[in-house]
């Protein structure tokens, strides 16, 4: 009972994580992935900061939040 249906959930599963890995950006701090578009415009991303490029919420704030 679990032969095909097994299978091609898994494949499903691969082909849906890779192209919105490729697509998001990674923190340059941590690299983590954050939840924004590579193809989003710069002055519209959260947490991007010029020079050094995009951050996730949680280094941005720590290198920028509390002063
Ligand atoms: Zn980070």
């Amino acid at each position: 009972m679990t032969g095909i249906a097994g299978r091609t959930g898994r494949l499903r599963a691969q082909q849906n994580t890779k192209p919105r890995e490729d697509g998001c950006e990674r923190c340059v701090c941590c690299r983590r992935q954050v939840d924004i578009r590579k193809d989003t415009d710069i002055e519209f991303r959260p947490f991007y900061v010029e020079g050094a490029g995009q951050l996730c919420y949680d280094c941005y704030s720590e290198l920028y939040g509390r002063s």
